[in-house]
This record gives structure tokens, sequence and C-alpha cells, in this order.
């Protein structure tokens, strides 16, 4: 049904005969004014020409950049995927610049709001209207995407979160909503009844592409009072590179309204969803929330930390894991426990940490590690299947530590390609080459990787400033030695020092590495640590390079039979490799075996080189966990203090338990195919532990300090 056309002076509830928006384009077009700033200026005249005079020819790209006052840079061109390219020179300008339009504008697109505050409901959403609904009159909401005034008719394409379609004015469009759509400006917010059409030229490009709705009502619900720091969409899809992202955090609420943020975030839920469906609906699981203000916990970061008002000097610790807390819940008979956890380490961020993250966290009692492992599997299948549309083969490949080590030299590997390690010490010992030779004598190790089709990498690739040198470099080595195999298969080819020392036992060392004529050996020698570390940034870095990594496999495997501890240097100790919770093997500890050299029920989830996930089967009874608290070097005072609690509950019949926990913004960061989590987390922090957004962490003032008891002892000239 038609509605009533209404005139643009009931639209925006003036009382005045001449329109607002006349008023305001008539502003515009004013001759110059000696009192105008030259930049309001402009931004009027950009404006009034942009509504009155846009050539149909500009793309909807230029148009857009054109709204956002970007029309004095060369107009972007359409890109060949469809996207809008812009001119490499004005990129910086095009992200970073802030746009002198609607700062200038607002006195004016003020006055075409209503007076009074409007809460319309839709009946339609704007991305999802298709073929099907023809003839339908809809109302929609939303922001306007784009906007082409292409003298009389006016094209608007307008956007929700699940999408935009385009508005147009039509013959039958009342002149008032056509003015309004001509009046529109990119994101300002609007209400828009109308009939869906199909279009006569439709796009394929878009999912509403076949329909436009033809507008008889248009209503603005809120416009832009300040200038734009960047487009919405204009920003080329998929290629955050070019709005640089201190820009994106800093104006956080326009980043997310961009398509691919938008799904970033519907994907995140949809994911949570998915995996809570399994465990509560298969598995009968319970979610539980654990508290945030806690005592320290011991994934082994450094804590956040929360001082306490009522109990002067004293802290809460912001929790790194739920850890005890769901150890507390198994003694407590909960069975089986998640949580869709926040969890704070105050550590330098990499580029895929932050100091606050979710964890997918669980803790079943009664069951083996099988048991675990299984629901585990479940869990990954079920994010892939729903979130990515990937069914992940199962069961998943299993590979212990020791293996993972000595054939990556990482307890993440990625598998999805060869490149694996040879250990050679038994074959080089006692040879001539003093370098590897020496490195078996001092208790290390030698290791290779061949690399097929040696050529396509070059010696001096491979030599001091070479890119494959650096890599190990960058990995701690010292260098790296390379030598290529004969045409003849047996023989080495390279540094004479090295070709003619291992000459004896070349056959051999070739066989050892599995390679065959031309093929190049990368080596590593000292000690194992040293070794692995270096040769594992070889190995990613040629198989980068090489193009050897294929897109679109999914190599998910569990990394079991970690030790139990490793040596600390700095604090020449031993500690826990995953926490001090975690069980031993028991064949490892029985009849006396020595609890420091033993294997732990633990084990790491990996897909593709990352690490999504990890957990272990518990320790239960207090004699083994202080055993473990002796082992680390924790007095029984220490540990008293530290987890007197549990130990406490362990005496109150500890059910036998075990569990694991799930990088959530990981998981889903590789779902959306995103290259940062930060792109997946509504609101991150940066690389500095800061929010751009909201200017946290932010000053305080004294007297809050002095309620904590906290005396100002340091206060920096500028914070970093
Ligand atoms: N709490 C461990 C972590 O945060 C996971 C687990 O053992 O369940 O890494």
């Amino acid at each position: 049904m038609r509605l009533a056309a209404t005139n643009l002076s009931s639209i925006f509830g003036l009382s005045s005969t001449r329109s607002a928006l006349a008023r305001s384009l008539a502003a515009a077009r004013a001759p110059r004014s000696s009192q105008l700033p030259r930049a309001r200026e402009s931004a009027l005249e950009n404006r009034a020409r942009n509504v009155a005079t846009s050539s149909p020819f500009m793309t909807s790209a230029a148009a857009s950049a054109s709204l956002l006052g970007l029309a004095r840079f060369p107009a972007p061109r359409p890109s060949a995927r469809g996207g809008i390219a812009v001119p490499a020179a004005h990129r910086r300008r095009f992200t970073s610049s802030v746009v002198a339009v609607a700062a200038d504008a607002d006195v004016e697109t003020a006055n075409l709001l209503p007076d009074a505050l409007q809460w319309p409901s839709r009946d339609q959403t704007c991305g999802t209207l298709r073929e099907g609904d023809e003839g339908k009159t809809v109302t929609l909401c939303g922001w306007v995407d784009k906007q082409r005034d292409m003298g009389g008719i006016v094209f608007a394409d307008v956007r929700d979160h699940t999408g935009f379609v385009q508005v147009v004015s039509d013959k039958d469009t009342p002149k008032d909503a056509t003015d309004a759509l001509a009046a529109m400006r990119a994101e300002w917010v609007v209400c828009v009844t109308g009939r869906v059409k199909k279009r006569t030229a439709p796009n394929d490009k878009v999912p509403t592409g076949i329909v436009e709705v033809a507008a008889d009502k248009v209503t603005v619900l809120n416009t832009v009072a300040k200038s734009l720091p960047f487009s919405i969409s204009g920003a080329p899809e998929g290629d955050d590179d070019e709005l640089r992202e201190e820009v994106r955090l800093k104006h956080r609420v326009l980043d997310l309204r961009r398509p691919q943020m938008v799904r970033n975030l519907r994907l995140r839920a949809k994911t949570i969803r998915a995996l809570r469906e399994v465990l509560e609906d298969t598995y009968d699981f319970l979610e539980v929330e654990t508290p945030i203000l806690t005592r320290s916990t011991p994934e082994g970061a450094r804590d956040y930390l929360v001082p306490s008002r009522l109990q002067p000097g004293a802290c809460f610790a912001l929790p790194q894991s739920p850890q005890l807390f769901k150890q507390m819940l198994m003694v407590a008979g909960a069975d089986r426990y998640y949580q869709v956890a926040r969890c704070f380490r105050d550590e330098d961020l990499r580029a895929d940490r932050q100091p606050e993250f979710t964890q997918l966290d669980i803790e079943m009692s009664f069951t083996d590690m099988d048991g675990i492992l299984s629901l585990g599997e479940d869990l990954m299948c079920a994010a892939f299947s729903k979130g990515a549309d990937v069914e992940l083969p199962r069961p998943f490949k299993r590979m212990t530590y020791a293996e993972a080590m000595s054939k990556y030299g990482s307890d993440k590997p990625d598998v999805r390609y060869g490149l694996e390690m040879a250990e050679l010490a038994d074959v080089v010992a006692g040879t001539e080459f003093k370098l590897f030779a020496g490195a078996i004598e001092a208790g290390g190790v030698v290791k290779a990787i061949a690399v097929p089709e040696g050529k396509r990498i070059s010696n001096s690739r491979l030599k001091p400033k070479g890119d494959v040198f650096n890599e190990a470099i960058a990995g701690g080595a010292g260098g790296l030695a390379f030598a290529r195999v004969g045409e003849d298969g047996v023989t080495l080819e390279g540094g004479k020092a090295l070709c003619e020392g291992l000459q004896p036992v070349a056959e051999k060392l070739i066989a050892r590495c599995g390679a065959s004529a031309g093929d190049l050996l990368l080596f590593g020698a000292g000690d194992e640590g040293t070794v692995n570390k270096a040769l594992d940034r070889v190995r990613q870095f040629v198989a980068k390079t090489l193009d050897m990594v294929p897109e679109g496999q999914h190599a998910v495997l569990w990394i079991t039979e970690f030790p139990m501890f490793e040596f600390n240097e700095d604090e020449n100790r031993l500690e826990a490799l995953h926490h001090p919770f975690t069980a031993p093997n028991q064949s490892d500890v029985a009849n006396g075996g020595d609890i420091k050299q033993a294997r732990a029920i633990a084990y790491d989830l990996v897909y593709n080189g990352v690490e999504v996930g990890g957990g272990s089967l518990r320790i239960y009874r207090r004699d083994v966990q202080e055993k473990v608290f002796d082992a680390i070097g924790l007095s029984e005072e220490e540990a008293e203090e530290k987890f007197g609690y549990l130990m406490e509950a362990f005496q109150f019949g500890a059910p036998p338990h075990g569990g694991m926990a799930f990088g959530l913004d990981r998981l889903v960061m590789m779902l959306a195919g995103a290259k940062s989590i930060r792109d997946v987390i509504a609101f991150p922090k940066t690389a500095t532990a800061q929010c751009l957004l909201t200017a946290a962490p932010g000053d305080v003032s004294d007297a809050q300090l002095e309620d904590l008891h906290i005396a100002k002892a340091l206060k920096p000239e500028k914070a970093v």
C-alpha cells in the first residue's frame, strides 16, 4: 500500500514553509562571505556541489569519497575487486585525514532533525531483501552508506547489520522524500518506508542487488555532527592495512560499523553459541561464573592487581584463568563446568596477545584423557562447521611432544607441509667437521632440514645478510650452515670445511635427511633449545617464501606427553610447563620414578601451527600435589599461603578430574580469516595495553589513591 506523501517540513518537524533543507542548500550556495573560515566555506561548497551537481558518471565510491569531503583528492577508481582503489599518493590522507565536511556542516544539518526524539520500528532489515519481496511495502532503519544524486533521481544505499539495499527516488516518490534523500550524507541515520521493486539494472555483486526500495517517506533520525575519520563504505574490504589501526581503534564505534567487523562480531557470537550447544545439549555441562576479583592464579604470567580499600595494603589479582575455581567446582560436585571466561595477564604483548582475553574454560570429573580429547574434538568440529563451513577430519591426529620437538623443533608444528628436521648426532659425532662434532661433544644436537629443489634458494640468501640467514640469527643461532646434495645424490657440495669434514658420512647423512639430488640442506648445531628455535623459524620462513604452505588445508593435531617441568635458567629452578596442578604420567612415577623427569598428562590442540587450546588431567590428592610443589621449589609455607584452600579441598574427597581451555579470540580469528585477534574483539587494547577509545588506563585522583592506601611514588611525565 502506498503511503500518503508527507511534505518535507512535516518530515523534519518544521513549521516553516521553507524547509530547513532548502535553507541549508541556499546557505551552501550563498556567495563567499568574508566571515566564513575557508575550510567551512569550501565544505559548504562541496556539499552543495555534491547535492546539486553530482555527475551521473561518478562512481559510488567516488560519490562516497565526495560525501566525506574527499573530492579534493582525485576520485578513487573502482578496483578490479569491486572495492575502491585510492591512488597510492592519497592513501595516507584517505586513511587518516580528518575530513572537513561534517564538522562544519553540523550547524546546518542540525536543522534537518525532527524536534522530538523518535523510536520508529522497522519491519524489514536492509540486507535481507530479495526478489521474492517485490511489491511489498517495507520500513527500513539504518545508516546511509552511499548516496548519489543524479539530478532528480537520488540513490542512497541504506545499511544495517545485515547489509545494505539501494533506496531510490523514482517518479512516484513524493518530492519531500526525494529532497530528503538528496540531503543525505554518509552515516546519517534514517528511516525509510517504500515499495520493493525490481531493479532495471540488477547488481549481482550484492545480495540485495536484484531489488531496490522506491522511497515514499524518508525520516532523518540523526545526522553526523563531526568529521568522519574514515569512510565506512569506502574502506576496501579485507584491506585493513589501508586504515591505520590507531585511527580504527580510536574511532571504534565507526570501525565496528564496517561490514567485515560486523561479520566478525556476529561470527564470534555464532561460534560461542555453537560451543554452548555442544557443551550443554550434548554433554550436560553447567555454566558457572567465577570471581574476577580473586587471588593470584598459577598460569605463570604477571598479575593485574586491584588494591583493596577495605583491607589496607592488600590486593586482589585478576584471574589469569579460572583454573583453581574450576578444580574446586569439581570437588564441590559440579561434575561438568564451563565458562566463557575473561582472563587477564599482564605480559608484554605479542602480535596475537591481549592483556584481557577470553577462554572457553572447561573442567569435568570422572573421565580419562580420551574423554576430554573427544569433547575437544566435538567442540572444534562444531566451531569450524558452524563458523567457517569446514568439516574437520576426525579423529584428530596425535603426536607426542618428543616427536614434535624432534621433527619440527616446536610444540605447535604446522604439519601442512614437510621440511621435517632430521637428528644427526650419531652421524656427525667424531667427524672432522668440528663445528658439528664439537656441538655433540658439548652435549648439544645437530639437526638438518632438506629443502627439495634447493636451487630455489640462492647461496646469497643463506650467507650473512641473506634473508634465510637472518631468520636463523633471529631464532638465536650464531649462523647458518648449509650444503647442497650433488647430482649423484650421495655427495655434499658447498663450503670446503663442511664438505670435506662430512665427506665420509655424506651418504648416510643425506639418507637420514631423506634428501636427494639437488636438495638444499640447512643445518643447526648447538644446544637443543637454540637449534630448535632457530630451525623452526627457518622452516616456517622457507615454507612461506617457497609457497609450500597449502591454502585451504586444515591440519589439526593434539600434542601429548609434555614434560612436567622445564628449567627456568633465570630463576635456576624447575617450573611447571603447563601449570603445577597437572598430573604426572603414572607409569613414569611408579616404583619410585622421579617426578622431575616425568611426562605430564597434558595436551595442546594445534591448528595449522597455532595453539588453540590445551589442558591436562589434574592431580586430585594432596600428597601428590605436595610433591609437585616441592619439585618447583615451593616451600610448604608458600604452598599453604598461596594454594592452601585447594590443598584443603583435596582433603575433602576430591574426584579425579581434568579439563582444558580454548583461546576463543584466536579461534574466532582463524574462523574469520582475520589478521589480528583485535579484529574479533569489540574493544581491544593496543600492543602497549591501552584502550584508544576510552583512553584507559587513565589518571586517577589523589583522593582515590588515598582511599586505596596508595602513595603516589611515581608520576611519569607522559604515559607510555
Ligand atoms: N588453565 C589452563 C590455561 O589457561 C588451561 C587448563 O589447564 O584447563 O592455559
